[in-house]
Parts: C-alpha cells; sequence; structure tokens
C-alpha cells in the first residue's frame, strides 16, 4: 500500500514540476506554431506580419533566446513596433544583457503600458505597445547601474538605422 501511494505521490510531483516547463516550452516559438485564436480577434495592423511574430506579439509567446539578428545590431538609430511603427527605443540605450534577448536600458517615455504576469510560478511585468497593444517583453530592475532592463522581443522590432 505504501508503495503505491509512494508512485502515485512521485507522478504528481513529476507532474507539477513538468507541466510548467511543458507550457513554457508550448508558449515558446518555434514549438508551438498555431495561433490559439483566429488572428480576426487581434490587431494586426502590419498585414505582413509572421505567424511567429503573431504568437508573440498577441498570445504572449516568446521567441528563443540567442535568435534574434538584433542582439548583434551596433548600429545608429531607432526600434520601432514591428506591427504599427511607433518608435519604442532609441539605440543609445541598448545594451548587450547576456540574455539572448535585445535588452534596452529605457524606453520611449509612454510607448509601453504595463502590467503583471504570473505565468509560470513567476511574478513579472510584461509590456506592451500602447499604441496597438502588441505585447513585446518584460522589464526588470536589474539593468546597468541599478536601473532597467527592458528584455525585448526582436521578432516585435523593426531597426530603423539613422541615415548618414
Ligand atoms: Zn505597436
Amino acid at each position: 500500500m505504501r508503495r503505491n501511494f509512494l508512485k502515485i505521490t512521485g507522478a504528481s510531483i513529476l507532474g507539477i514540476i513538468f507541466y510548467p516547463l511543458a507550457s513554457l516550452a508550448n508558449n515558446l516559438v518555434g514549438f508551438k506554431k498555431k495561433l490559439k485564436k483566429d488572428e480576426s480577434e487581434y490587431n494586426i495592423i502590419n498585414p505582413d506580419l509572421t505567424n511567429e511574430q503573431k504568437i508573440i506579439m498577441f498570445e504572449e509567446g516568446t521567441e528563443r533566446a540567442g535568435t534574434s539578428e538584433l542582439n548583434y545590431e551596433k548600429r545608429k538609430g531607432t526600434y520601432h513596433c514591428a506591427n504599427c511603427g511607433v518608435k519604442l527605443f532609441e539605440s543609445t540605450a541598448k545594451f548587450d544583457s547576456g540574455t539572448g534577448w535585445p535588452s534596452f536600458t529605457e524606453a520611449i517615455p509612454g510607448v509601453f503600458v504595463t502590467k503583471t504576469d504570473y505565468s509560470f510560478g513567476m511574478k513579472r511585468t510584461e509590456y506592451s505597445c500602447a499604441n496597438c497593444g502588441a505585447h513585446h517583453g518584460h522589464v526588470f530592475n536589474d539593468g546597468p547601474d541599478g536601473g532597467k532592463r527592458y528584455c525585448s522581443n526582436g521578432l516585435c522590432l523593426l531597426f530603423i538605422p539613422e541615415s548618414q
């Protein structure tokens, strides 16, 4: 009897450990390709958005770390919302956080709305475009010099280099 009890408990514990990992994997673009809802329910402004971009921007997905070309972007310029085109970050705010996601110390004032996100057992602050509602990433208080770290999905951003 005791043995069976332990088996069941063991399975439940494994379920508790693995379920959040499985749902995290489901939410990572690359593992999951289909939208949960019909895209007509989303505020899609840019008709050229890929499915991956839609999953991140409208279903709060996350691109895989290290996959964005913007991690290596060092030119002067501005970063815009890939859905509506609003300017969100200046290149002067970009820094290498080592996380694998494009990171910034500050955003253009007023361009984001934030909300507390409790997914995956963590309390995080999610930010989305104030103009179109698209999700962009999470902001943390562990940036350089005690400042903020905007951890952005590169797929949500459009970089426009400064004209020479
Ligand atoms: Zn936008």
